[in-house]
């Protein structure tokens, strides 16, 4: 048994490779969150071309889930001719673009997509964040996004088979992970495969093994 999705990068906002997830769905590209590391690593690790369809998913606007968000789509449509479709709830996602200068005709707004549904919940103040609930390859997925509260997924864990999750060290914008390994180890038992990201202290995190598949994570 494996987990669904690939990392782009698992690290908090501060670290060297933003936290970007990545699915493949037959000829289609789907990229969960698109911070400032990732549009080189997309350039050197996909080629565009053999994909019909990208399209990324936006859980919140800091620079390390949107920072390069403008440039893959610019990338994607001058070099390949492919508009990027961008399936987000942020209030702001349409602003962004354009105070980015990115072409209207480069990207569409999905209003649905696979039947996604974006949960809200708190990160930091005036930025509204999601996480999401979304099946992929048969599994059903729940992904926080940044969060520093568990509460509002927590109606969903019964239903799903994933859950990637948002934890810290130190706490703050972040879970704190000591505040939940108990509550991760309970959903770990029913079964439910649990996946770490967006960490600031990995080692100290890892030393607690809650995650089964480590060799398939980078
Ligand atoms: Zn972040
Ligand atoms: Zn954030």
């Amino acid at each position: 048994m494996s987990i669904t999705l690939n990392f782009l990068g698992r690290d908090s906002g501060f670290g060297e490779q933003n936290n970007s997830a990545y699915y493949i769905d037959g000829d289609e590209l789907i990229i969960i969150d698109c911070g400032y590391t990732v549009f080189n690593m997309i350039k050197k690790k996909f080629d565009l071309k053999e994909y019909s369809k990208i399209t990324v998913i936006i859980t919140h606007l800091h620079n390390d889930h949107a920072g390069s968000l403008g440039q893959l789509i610019l990338y994607s449509w001058f070099v390949y001719h492919k508009k990027v479709n961008i399936v987000s709830n942020c209030l702001k996602i349409k602003e962004y673009l354009d105070i980015t200068g990115t072409p209207k005709d480069a990207y569409d707004l999905l209003e649905d997509y696979k039947e996604i549904e974006f949960i809200k919940t708190e990160h930091v103040e005036h930025l509204d964040s999601y996480g999401f609930k979304i099946s992929l390859g048969g599994k059903k997925i729940l992904y926080t996004g940044d969060t520093r509260i568990l509460d509002p997924f927590l109606p969903y864990v019964k239903e799903i088979d994933e859950f990637y999750i948002d934890v810290s060290r130190y706490g703050g914008a972040h879970i704190k992970f000591d505040d939940v390994v108990d509550k991760l180890f309970e959903l770990k038992n029913m079964g439910i495969e649990i996946i770490l990201m967006h960490m600031d202290d990995r080692e100290y995190i890892e030393s607690v093994s809650i995650e089964k598949e480590m060799d398939k994570l980078i």
